[in-house]
């Protein structure tokens, strides 16, 4: 025999416990007598009455070449991926640094794990201080566990190559979906966008044509901009009547005071003169108090027809106080205002009112421009002349006397003619 045993008595730890447990066993690793570290396999023999008669056993040398090491150092990855085996003693059985076998090892949370039976993966840190992915399974026939390592930066790397490869090829089609999307985006958005642009100016009279012109080509913006058109239909007629009722006056429907101040201010604006005419019935207060406050009301709307008919479309006519009220008369001079009023006076005083009968009014004239004075002047001096009108028997025009030396030249002729 090579090892020479051969008549020697064999009393290593694996012969005695063989012999003693009369069990088929796998030793603990130990030193034979050849000083080798090994562990024995044995398997009792029985003679037919069951009589225990030996056993046949065999080593393993766990730092020489063997079956073990030849079986383990074969890897199929050569990634520095290695395995190892411990025994219950917590005893690198297998291990690809030689000198490692037969060392204990305490402190790992695989071995721990492995060899309480349990089996599963573990990311670990190994002695070398490098990342590894662990796999571990305990073995079934012997006491021990078989742990495999690999360099967590292998494993990853193909993982990483595949996702930069999904990334090159989705790149151009994810580039064509974003641009397709944010194409389809914008032209979704921009009747919304429009219409909400219009929504800022509603009032704006031009805002029904800007929001007929929108192209709606989808269903629900082509409802929301009939949806609008209904709205600022509804919206500007009210905003017309209003503006038309604030500046009317309710009783005649004339002009009122709010209303004559912006027409003059348009006709200063234009740098057009106008004749001024303040007129006020005489003696009203006696029609009140005839004929009651309700008929008296009746003669106001009267003298608003009269005044409307015999006025040019030019002209603005407004009631500014009780029974008090202005015409302006556009591109009219001194002399010829003063003509225009007396035949108004004289309209009323021979139109009936029923059941009144015919009412007189005074008037008092006045004009823009008039050198160096401003509208509220002028306005003043038309006063002045309507109450000297009022002064000197009433049912008369008086032009102010500053008025009627003005010169300025005006040609349109009126309808009163
Ligand atoms: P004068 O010739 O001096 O102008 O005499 P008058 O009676 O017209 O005097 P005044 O202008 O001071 O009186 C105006 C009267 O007009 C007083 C008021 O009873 C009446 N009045 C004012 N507003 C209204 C109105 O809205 N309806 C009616 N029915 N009467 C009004
Ligand atoms: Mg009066
Ligand atoms: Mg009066």
């Amino acid at each position: 025999m090579s090892l020479k045993l051969q008549n020697r008595k064999v009393d290593s730890f694996g012969t005695k416990a063989a012999l003693s447990y009369r069990i088929p066993m796998i030793s603990e690793p130990y030193i034979s007598m050849a000083g080798n570290l090994l562990i024995f396999i044995s398997q009792p023999l029985f003679d037919k009455q069951s009589n225990f008669i030996g056993y046949i056993g065999g080593t393993l040398y766990l730092k020489r070449a063997s079956i073990l090491n030849e079986l383990l150092q074969v890897h199929y990855y050569q990634d520095g991926s290695y395995l190892y085996v411990v025994d219950e003693n917590h005893r690198l059985l297998y291990h690809p640094d030689k000198s490692r076998i037969g060392e204990q090892v305490f402190d790992n949370q695989v071995i721990e794990e492995v060899l309480k039976g349990n089996s599963g993966t573990q990311l670990v840190t190994n002695s070398k201080g490098v990342a590894m992915l662990a796999g571990y399974a305990p073995m079934t026939v012997a006491p021990w566990g078989v742990v495999t390592q690999r360099p967590l930066e292998s494993t990853l790397a193909p993982l990483d190559d595949l996702m930069w490869q999904v990334f090159v090829k989705t790149a151009p089609i994810g580039l064509l979906t974003f641009i397709f999307i944010w194409v389809l985006a914008r032209l979704i958005a921009q009747p919304l966008r429009q219409l909400a642009d219009t929504a800022n100016t509603l009032d704006r009279p031009s805002t029904s044509i800007e929001l007929a012109q929108i192209r709606s080509w989808y269903f629900e913006s082509n409802e929301l901009r009939k949806a609008m058109l209904k709205g600022v239909g509804l919206l500007q007629s009210k905003i017309g009547l209003l503006r038309q009722e604030a500046q009317t006056d309710p009783l005649t429907c004339l002009h009122n005071r709010r209303s004559l101040d912006m027409q003059i201010n348009h006709l200063i604006a234009q740098r057009c003169p106008f004749a001024v005419l303040a007129i006020d019935i005489d003696h009203f207060k006696r029609v009140n108090d005839e004929f009651g406050h309700d008929i008296g009301d009746v003669v106001l709307q009267s003298l608003a027809k009269i005044l409307l008919d015999v006025t040019r479309d030019s002209d603005v006519v407004a009631r500014t106080g009780g029974e008090e009220f202005i015409v302006i008369m556009p591109r009219v001079e001194a002399k010829r205002a003063y003509q225009l009023a007396e035949r108004l006076r004289m309209r009323v005083s021979e139109s009936y009112i029923d059941p009144v009968g015919c009412i007189n009014v005074s008037i008092g004239i006045s004009g823009w421009p008039i050198e160096q004075l401003n509208i509220d002047e002028v306005f003043k001096l038309a006063d002045q002349a309507l109450y000297q009108a009022k002064k000197t028997g009433r049912n008369r025009s008086v032009v102010d006397a500053t008025y009627s030396q003005d010169l300025t030249p005006v040609s349109e002729p009126s309808i009163l003619e």
